[in-house]
């Protein structure tokens, strides 16, 4: 056991493997100064039902804007993030940002939609998650049916009950809960009986294929069917084309994002859209 032990730990410092840390370290430390520094941002990519013209939420996603590399991709630093605490700082100053646009867009004016933003399990799990969520809210003077949380359905099977508890505490906040990613997590279905959920994501790699295969196809509405008979709303992510957008809306779907009706945006083009939006949701309500 010693000896096996004595391997492993002699793996860790192979040359290749020296180079990975020494790489994921790095950039680690990066994204610390990228906190400091000011180097992230958020684009908004809007959630629209039915067609272009009614936007009922926008979705926050995270942008580096690296001084040598340019643009790094979320799916290369996120994943890196999560490994460690980071991922907290990373995702209060997400809500923190979201939030503080959120009360700038009321203080011009506009009709404001809610805004989500993803949370990792490492961080929804944490003591300070709903303590901060609820503090930024007070402090930007916004009630919480301006927030939605999109969580993966991986981060459900770590901690259910602790899951649990900070999702009601959510919902005690009129907080919206969405599982993202739907369908790729390989979870039981138990869990959406167990939790205040309000919205399933259908994940893109089903939206993708849908109408071209058969299984795609059926996912998708075996998705929706299961959504609607839980009274859950759907949103497919991903939508591409009027192909993808017709068929969906013949499955029940109701809220649509992707390429094909908006891409994610930076907040100045936000403004505009949601200023474009006024009056469908005046109507509306
Ligand atoms: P996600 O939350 O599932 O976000 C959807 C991703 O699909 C976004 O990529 C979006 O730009 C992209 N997308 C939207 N519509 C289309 C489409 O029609 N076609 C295609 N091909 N792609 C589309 P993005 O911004 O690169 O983010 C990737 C992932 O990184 C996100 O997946 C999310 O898991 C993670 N992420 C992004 N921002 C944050 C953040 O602030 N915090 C955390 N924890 N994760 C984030
Ligand atoms: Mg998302
Ligand atoms: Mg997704
Ligand atoms: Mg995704």
């Amino acid at each position: 056991c010693a000896k096996q032990k004595g391997r492993d730990n002699a793996q860790v410092f192979a040359p290749e493997m020296a180079s990975v840390v020494v790489k994921k370290f790095g950039l680690e430390q990066e994204m610390h100064e990228a906190l400091e520094l000011g180097q992230f941002s958020l684009e908004y990519q809007p959630k629209v039902w039915g067609d272009k013209s009614h936007i009922i939420g926008l979705e926050a996603l995270i942008r580096w804007h690296h001084p040598v590399k340019g643009r790094v991709s979320p799916v290369d630093f996120i994943p890196i993030a999560e490994e460690s605490n980071l991922i907290t700082k990373i995702g209060e100053w997400v809500i923190d940002e979201a939030l503080k646009q959120q009360n700038r867009w009321r203080k011009i004016g506009l009709k404001l939609v809610p805004v989500a933003v993803n949370i990792s399990g490492r961080h929804l799990i944490h003591d300070d998650f709903v303590p901060y969520i609820s503090g930024k809210l007070k402090a930007y003077e916004l009630s919480g049916a301006l927030l939605e949380i999109e969580i993966t359905e991986g981060v459900l099977l770590q901690d259910i009950e602790r899951c649990i508890a900070v999702m009601k505490a959510l919902k005690a906040l009129n907080i919206t809960i969405s599982v993202d990613d739907f369908g790729t997590g390989y979870s039981s279905l138990s869990y959406l009986k167990r939790l205040p959920i309000d919205v399933l994501k259908i994940d893109q790699s089903f939206v993708d294929e849908c109408g071209k295969h058969t299984e795609d196809t059926t996912i998708c509405e075996t998705i929706i069917h299961l959504a609607r008979n839980l009274k859950l709303v759907t949103i497919a992510e991903g939508v591409e084309t009027q192909e993808q957008a017709e068929l969906l809306n013949q499955m029940g779907c109701q809220v649509y994002q992707g390429y094909y009706f908006y891409r994610p945006m930076p907040s100045s083009e936000a403004a505009t859209l949601l200023h474009e939006n006024l009056s469908f949701h005046k109507v509306s309500q």
